[in-house]
C-alpha cells in the first residue's frame, strides 16, 4: 500500500484538496485521506471570496493571497465551475480609509469618492476579487484530481503518525481537527453562521465589517445571495441560531433595502479553524512514526479560500525541497 503513494495529503477541504492536485501536477502521485467527503467539510459551507478576513499581514501570507488571486482570475477567465470575479464595496465607518496591507494583490482597488458614500459610512473602497461557489468547485478540483490519477481515500484516523501507511510524505491539512490530531491546542474554532436568500438581481457584494452590531456581508451568487455573518471564537454549537439569523437578515436589509422579503433558501453554520498566530505552514522537525516528511498546513481560519491556492505551492516546494 505504502509503495503505491508518494504523497498523502490528510483532509479533502479547500486547503487539501489543492494542495493534493498541486503535488499532483508536479509529478507525485497523490492520495487524499479524508474522514468526511468535500461536500461535507468547513470548505463547503464557506462563503468562499477573495478575503483575508482577520488574518495579520506577513510578507508570506501576502505572497500566499495574491498567488491564490492571481489563480482564480485565471480560472475565472477559463470558465473553471463556480469561480466569477465579483465586484466588491467594502463600507467603512471609522475615520482611517487607508487602503488596506493586501491591496497590491489585486490590480483595481481605489478608494470611494465622497458622492459615492452616504452616512453612517464615512468612506470606503471598491475592489474586484473572485467569488467561489463550493458547491460546484469542491466537486470540480476532485474531479480533476482523480481523472489525473489521484485516489480519495474515505477514513477518519486517530493520529497522522497512522497516515504513514499510505506514503512516506504527509501533508496535513485537516483544518480544526489538528486539535486532535496533533494536539495543538492554537487551533480554535471561530463559528461562523450564514442566512442564504433568493437572489434579487443583485451583482456586487457589499462588506460594512465596523457594524458595531455585528460583522456583515452580503455577497451575491449565481442564484442566491448569501448574507453574513458572525466570527465566534470558542463556540462549537453548528445549530443555526434563529436569533442570530434574524439579525444577520436585519443587518443586511439595513445595508441592502432590496434584500427586504427576499425568500430564505437556507441556514448555515461552519467552524472556522482559527489560530492565533496564524496559519501553520512548516516541516515538522520530528515526523512521528514511519512519516519521512510530515508538512504541516492548517490554521486558516476565515481565509482559507484566499490564501488556498498560494499555500499550495508553498507546500509543494516544501515537499520536493532537500533535506
Ligand atoms: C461561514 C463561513 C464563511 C467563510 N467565508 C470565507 C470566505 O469568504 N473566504 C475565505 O477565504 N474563507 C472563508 N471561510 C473560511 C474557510 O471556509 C476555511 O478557512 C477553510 O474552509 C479551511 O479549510 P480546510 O481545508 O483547512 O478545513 P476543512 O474544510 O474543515 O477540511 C478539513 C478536512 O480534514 C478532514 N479531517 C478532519 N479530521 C480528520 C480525521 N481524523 N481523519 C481524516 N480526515 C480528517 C475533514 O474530513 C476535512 O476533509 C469561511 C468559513 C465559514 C465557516
Amino acid at each position: 500500500m505504502r509503495d503505491r503513494f508518494d504523497a498523502v495529503v490528510v483532509g479533502a477541504g479547500v486547503i487539501g484538496l489543492t494542495t493534493a492536485l498541486r503535488l499532483q501536477q508536479a509529478g507525485s502521485r497523490v492520495a487524499v485521506v479524508t474522514a468526511e467527503p468535500p461536500g461535507e467539510t468547513t470548505s463547503s459551507v464557506a462563503a468562499a471570496v477573495w478575503y483575508p478576513t482577520r488574518t495579520r499581514f506577513e510578507p508570506r501570507v501576502l505572497e500566499w493571497a495574491t498567488r491564490t488571486h492571481d489563480e482564480f482570475t485565471r480560472q475565472a477567465a477559463d470558465g473553471v465551475p463556480g469561480v466569477v470575479m465579483r465586484p466588491t464595496r467594502m463600507l467603512l465607518r471609522g475615520p482611517n480609509h487607508d487602503i488596506p496591507w493586501w491591496a497590491s494583490a489585486l490590480p483595481d482597488l481605489r478608494v470611494l469618492r465622497g458622492d459615492e458614500v452616504r452616512a453612517p459610512f464615512s468612506g470606503g473602497w471598491a475592489f474586484t476579487v473572485p467569488t467561489v461557489e463550493m458547491s460546484h468547485y469542491l466537486p470540480w478540483i476532485q474531479h480533476t484530481f482523480s481523472m489525473a490519477g489521484g485516489t480519495l481515500i474515505h477514513r477518519r484516523i486517530d493520529a497522522l503518525e497512522q497516515a504513514g501507511v499510505w506514503a512516506p510524505v504527509v501533508v496535513n491539512a485537516s483544518g480544526l481537527a489538528t486539535r486532535t490530531l496533533c494536539g495543538d491546542t492554537e487551533v480554535r474554532p471561530a463559528r461562523g453562521q450564514l442566512v442564504l436568500v433568493a437572489n434579487p438581481g443583485l451583482r456586487t457584494s457589499v462588506r460594512d465589517e465596523d457594524n458595531a452590531d455585528g460583522t456583515t456581508y452580503i455577497h451575491p451568487r449565481s442564484t442566491d445571495v448569501v448574507l453574513g455573518g458572525t466570527f465566534e471564537i470558542d463556540e462549537w454549537d453548528i445549530t443555526p441560531s434563529p436569533a442570530t439569523a434574524a439579525a444577520i437578515l436585519r443587518r443586511c436589509t439595513d445595508l441592502l433595502p432590496e434584500l427586504a422579503g427576499a425568500p430564505v433558501l437556507g441556514h448555515q453554520v461552519g467552524l472556522r479553524p482559527f489560530r492565533d498566530s496564524g496559519v501553520r505552514l512548516e516541516a515538522d522537525p520530528r515526523p512521528p512514526g514511519r512519516i519521512r516528511r510530515l508538512v504541516h498546513n492548517y490554521g486558516h481560519g476565515g481565509a482559507g479560500v484566499t490564501l488556498a491556492w498560494g499555500c499550495a505551492d508553498a507546500v509543494t516546494t516544501l515537499v520536493h525541497q532537500p533535506r
